[in-house]
């Protein structure tokens, strides 16, 4: 079974989802109390992983043009723009950069 760090937050309310308390599998359905938009544990696992590495992109890209507005021999010329995708679920655990 996947493993992401952090809690599983559903993306419009972030409010921490909730599914079994014991014998969670990548079968269990999860959902969000507030909203209850709910699915399958290892397609939220999914979801949250591809949140997680656009979030990182994002995070690198930002870094990258802090370094290059410093330097007159760098010059970045292609800007990460976010996705449109709206993420059903998401982390509160956000990369290290
Ligand atoms: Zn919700």
């Amino acid at each position: 079974m996947s493993k992401v760090e952090g809690t599983i937050l559903c993306g419009k309310c972030k409010v921490a989802i909730s599914g079994p308390a014991e014998g969670l599998t990548n079968e269990s359905i999860c959902r969000c109390p507030q909203c209850g938009q709910e699915g399958r544990y290892d397609k939220i696992i999914e979801e949250v992983q591809a949140y997680f590495t656009d979030t990182a992109k994002a995070a690198l890209d930002r870094s990258l043009d802090r370094i290059a507005s410093g330097s007159s021999f760098i010059k970045v010329t292609q800007h990460f723009s976010p996705s449109p995708r709206e993420y059903r679920f998401i982390t509160d655990k956000l990369p290290d950069l």
